[in-house]
């Protein structure tokens, strides 16, 4: 009887010893402060909490950094991480709010707008939880997130998620994916009162173009492109063949689907009068038959298996020995979303936006993204910001 006690005992104090030691890492992930120094284009910062008061005081809420031009013009939406675990676009957010200036204008930018996703993870697939990206100044490091919201925020799942208004029919997940909560409620699951915020914003604020930037497997036929619905294709032509004949890239242009419902791209051009644009940059760290899920694989892009996948043509973009380097994935997003802006501004005169500070993709490239980022110890100790 005593020897069971004690056999008890021990075996809770061992469960007790790994839950800790699984469970600080995964605490120290949530808890990482990544510092973003606002540069000399910031003007102000809002919250989605301003259009959605409920979302206050919840890890939800998040930045929006305005950069505001000293001439009117139209206004522009940027946000990443939509999807937290395909990061180039919150490197491209980051490098425009400490670096562009807006000479005409407004850009609005939202690096973590499913912040909630930006501290989960996703043990079950090997997440390493950070990735470094070298600069002059030191490594800077970013937390590795996951598709969707955190649990700890969002919570129970339903068995089927009913998308609202289209009572479309999506995978229980999707509740916590603000890429398929779109257009949202007010009142609705947190996820979907994140949207509602940015709907309102766009509306509120009459933003004429939306740029959500993602990353796509290399096995997903939706990679490498620009989606645009009807009334953005236009645009997102034009921004794809300017690219491709001046940058030297391939970003082709896929139409939004009119009957999937909950996706930026579809619900933003329906739901308001901007012009709503998604970019896929492809990310071979999210495909499923590669080797282990390194932060060497996110950064660089290099896998054995894809590559032989390449041999067979059973990929979407060209693949070789190269991989595909974050510095192009985000270089690729930098170029096509001011070029985005440009063409608006070319057939809307009186609405135009000028971006300047920026570099592009041949710039990112051959420096590397980390080059653009700025040291939080040598900055105003106000102009830094933790997400
Ligand atoms: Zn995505």
């Amino acid at each position: 009887m005593k020897n069971e006690k004690t056999t008890k005992i021990v075996l809770l104090l061992l469960f007790a010893a790994f839950l800790t030691a699984g469970g600080i890492p995964l605490w120290k992930h949530r808890h990482y402060q990544m510092p973003i120094v606002a540069g000399p284009g910031v003007t102000r910062i809002i919250h989605l909490s301003d259009f959605v008061p409920s979302l206050k005081g919840s890890v939800a809420d998040t930045d929006v950094f305005v950069l505001e031009g000293k001439e009117p013009g139209g206004k522009a939406l940027v946000m990443s991480n939509t999807h937290a675990n395909e990061p180039a676009g919150l490197l491209t957010s980051i490098l425009m709010i400490e670096n562009a200036v807006v000479e005409k204008g407004t850009l609005y930018v939202i690096p973590m707008f499913n912040a909630s996703a930006g501290r989960n993870t996703k043990p079950g697939d090997g997440y390493p939880l950070y990735f470094d990206v070298p600069t002059s100044w030191g490594a800077k490091r970013f937390r590795m997130g996951n598709r969707d919201a955190s649990p700890l925020e969002q919570w129970p799942d339903p068995d089927l998620y009913i998308h609202y208004p289209d009572k479309q029919l999506l995978s229980f997940l999707d509740v916590r994916n603000t890429n398929r909560t779109w257009p949202g409620r007010p009142d609705g699951p947190l996820m979907e009162r994140v949207t509602y915020a940015a709907m309102e914003l766009l509306r509120r604020d009459k933003i004429d173009v939306a740029i959500d930037m993602h990353g796509a497997e290399t096995m997903f036929p939706v990679t490498n492109c620009i989606v645009a619905p009807e009334k953005s294709a236009r645009i997102a032509t034009i921004a794809s063949m300017t690219v491709k004949a001046i940058e030297g890239f391939d970003n082709h242009v896929e139409p939004s689907p009119g009957n999937f419902h909950g996706l930026s791209h579809r619900e933003i051009g329906d739901f308001s009068e901007t012009l709503p644009f998604l970019l896929e940059a492809p990310i071979p760290f999210l495909d499923q038959p590669t080797g282990p899920k390194t932060v060497k694989l996110m950064l660089d892009g290099k896998d054995p298996f894809l590559l032989n996948l390449s041999k067979q043509k059973r990929l979407f973009v060209p693949y070789d020995e190269n991989g595909w380097p974050l510095d192009k994935r985000v270089g690729q997003h930098v170029s096509v979303a001011i070029e985005i802006l440009k063409q608006f501004s070319k057939k809307f005169s009186e609405r135009s936006i000028r971006v300047s500070g920026v570099p592009r993709y041949a710039e990112i490239v051959k420096n590397g993204i980390g080059s653009y980022f700025h040291d939080p110890a040598k900055a105003d100790p106000k102009s830094v910001h933790y997400e």
